[in-house]
């Protein structure tokens, strides 16, 4: 009965494949999938036949990098037309901010000494929306760090030295691309940075819905931003955040949403979906 809606594949910097994320969740008894690749629909088709043939439901999923004064903001997009012209066009954009950040971030290493290949990187990553953990396995790789966190801790994290910062889409931004390409937009996990004072602008911007069931909110968090959801009106969502096995064991089935939730995200994707069509006729 249960969903998750939030999960990376290698489409980003998850490690599974879409079919062998739908083929564990069928076998653990999702009956709801999305698929949230950072910055990228492109794994959207794959997954849609890979729930098609299992018999579970899709819903298509982004998770935008955007920013809200200058505090980073992860946006998830749920219900949108993956072939949307303009969505794609971002998605382009975004696609080639990652793709330089990846050299600049190499070049520092370089600087520092450590000789990793930049196509090293790109190969491993194997994708068009490149992030640091695709250098922290290189670096992983190559023998420099012993494990992912190490290469974060000491290289990758904000303000250590291969770090640079990303430009990033504007909150309200990302909601209006959502908005045109017939989806919704979603805060989420609110309880990994303080998002809580500017709620109410998010809100005002257009934002549909808030991601309270996450696999690092505690039952405490978890309950504030359903409370939060109930006071503004938002549609409230769920998912692992399976990135497979980029980090220990795979987190698919840590988090199982509830279908009356999916229902209520269903319901608010079909009055977007309305207003698109009007505005388009
Ligand atoms: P980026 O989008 O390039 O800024 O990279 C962000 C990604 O790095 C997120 O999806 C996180 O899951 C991942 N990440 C952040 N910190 C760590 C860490 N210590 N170990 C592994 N992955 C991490
Ligand atoms: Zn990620
Ligand atoms: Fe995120
Ligand atoms: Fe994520």
């Amino acid at each position: 009965m249960f969903a998750d809606l939030h999960l990376h594949t290698r489409f980003s910097d998850g490690t599974y494949t879409p079919e062998e994320l739908v083929a564990e969740a069928h076998r653990q008894g999702f009956v709801t999938l999305s698929i949230t690749d950072h910055d990228t629909v492109e794994g959207c088709p794959a997954m849609a036949r890979a729930c098609a043939e299992h018999g579970l439901q899709f819903i298509p999923g982004v998770e935008l990098t955007a920013e809200y004064e200058g505090l980073e903001v992860h946006i998830l997009g749920y219900g949108f037309d993956p072939g949307h012209p303009e969505l794609l066009e971002q998605m382009d954009r975004f696609q080639a901010v990652r793709q330089q950040r990846i050299h600049e971030m190499v070049a520092r290493l370089n600087e520092m000494n450590i000789p990793l290949p930049v196509e090293r990187v790109f190969a491993l990553a194997n994708c068009r929306s490149p992030g640091r953990p695709h250098v922290a396995r290189a670096l992983v790789e190559a023998g420099v760090c012993r494990d992912l966190d190490e290469a974060f801790e000491r290289f990758l994290k904000k303000h250590r030295p291969a770090w640079v910062p990303k430009w990033k889409v504007s909150v309200p931004e990302a909601i209006r691309l959502l908005h045109r390409a017939g989806g919704v937009a979603v805060l989420a996990h609110p309880g990994l940075y303080y998002a809580d004072p500017v709620l109410p602008d998010l809100v005002r911007a257009g934002l549909d819905g808030i991601e309270c069931f996450h696999t690092k909110h505690t039952p405490t968090v978890t309950e504030r931003y359903l409370a939060l959801a109930g006071r503004y009106g938002l549609v409230v969502t769920g998912g692992s955040d399976c990135h497979g096995y980029n980090k220990g064991q795979p987190l698919l089935g840590s988090i199982r949403l509830a279908p009356e939730f999916v229902e209520r995200l269903q319901h608010r994707i079909a009055a977007r979906r309305a207003e698109c069509s009007m505005k388009g006729s």
